[in-house]
């Protein structure tokens, strides 16, 4: 049987990395295991934006990549054991708690889930491109970028209105891009966007093509009508995609109590349906998703593992 660690971390997002900031220096000697590309975002997602400007402490803004660094160094500096594997299996049934990742069976004490969620995006080549150069999935982050600007929301349900909404402080033109001719969005939600001046809404319609990779910088989109099959072109400088995002909790599924869209429920605090188990960050938040209640709630979930293996020590 191999060593019993105290606290497996699984995710290296805000969350996680201060999950390990804590519970290596309550010196539970953490494992956190990063993930691997192919399996998600290791770093989480700040390593799709450029600047941050809203986490507190960088007056001058940060790049989001450097925020994560800054991030995975504080962990490591006190000792957490940094992994760069996918966890592929848990086995929640008995204690200690059993991972799998890269073939190799880990067992814990506890283990904190923090594997984030994942914005949804198009999948269109230029998207890709050009994220993170005026592509966003979240207008609080991005939406300072674009004062005076023309931006498109794709997306009809609350959150595309409420990035639109929150957008027109400073752009100078909204338009949200809806594939139906009705919105999924609640009706305050919707009377709000019609009250509002600046946002116009664009029926039946998607984007076939970001413009312009080329040039790193978006400069319009292309647009195809879904009932005519009519193809535009619109101007613009910004694109927020707001079509929901995706819990990353497969591994999960059947394993944990979720929610019906799959994020992880949790009471008091972090504390998930089995006892030892904490969840922190975006995988068990769709209502904030800020990096910096993110790294709160891993601060929690360090906190309420170190209370659990001292009540169980007591
Ligand atoms: P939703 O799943 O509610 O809406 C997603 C929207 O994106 C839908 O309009 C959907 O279209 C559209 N969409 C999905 N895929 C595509 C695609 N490939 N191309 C174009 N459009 C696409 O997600 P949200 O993130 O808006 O909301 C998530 C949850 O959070 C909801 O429960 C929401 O109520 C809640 N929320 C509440 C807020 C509030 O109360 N202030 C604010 C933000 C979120 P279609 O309708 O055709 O499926």
């Amino acid at each position: 049987m191999p060593d019993v660690k105290n606290t497996i971390i699984i995710g290296s997002g805000p969350a996680g990395f201060t999950a390990a900031i804590y519970a290596a220096r309550a010196n539970l000697k953490p494992f956190l295991f990063e993930g691997l590309a192919k399996g998600g975002q290791p770093g989480g997602q700040l390593m799709l934006t450029t600047d941050v400007e809203n986490y507190p402490g960088f007056p001058e803004g940060i790049q989001g990549p450097e925020l994560m660094e800054q991030f995975r160094k504080q962990a490591a500096r006190f000792g957490t054991e940094l992994l760069r594997e996918d966890v592929t299996n848990v086995d929640f049934t008995k204690r200690p708690f059993k991972l799998s990742a890269g073939g190799q069976d880990y067992v814990s004490k506890t283990v904190i889930i923090s594997t984030g969620a994942s914005a949804n995006w198009l999948g269109l080549p230029s998207e890709k491109a050009l994220q993170g150069f005026g592509v966003s999935a979240c207008a609080t982050c991005d939406g300072f970028f674009f004062k005076n600007k023309e931006v498109l929301v794709i997306g009809g349900g609350d959150s595309a209105i409420e990035e639109a909404t929150f957008l027109t402080k400073f752009a100078s033109k909204v338009t949200v891009v809806v594939r139906r001719d009705v919105f999924r969005a609640s009706k305050i939600m919707q009377d709000r966007l019609f009250a509002n001046k600046k946002i116009e809404t664009l029926w039946d319609s998607t984007i076939v093509e970001i413009k312009d990779p080329a040039q790193r910088k978006v400069t319009g989109a292309v647009l195809k009508n879904l009932k005519t099959g009519a193809v535009s072109e619109k101007k613009c400088d910004g694109i927020f995609m707001a079509i929901g995002h995706t819990p990353n909790t497969e591994i999960f599924k059947g394993k944990i109590e979720l929610d019906a869209k799959g994020y992880v429920k949790v009471h008091d605090g972090s504390l998930t349906n089995i006892a030892g188990v904490f969840a922190c960050g975006d995988v068990q938040d769709f209502k904030y998703r800020q990096a910096v209640t993110a790294a709160g709630s891993g601060c929690m979930a360090a906190l309420d593992a170190e209370k659990f293996l001292e009540s169980e020590h007591a």
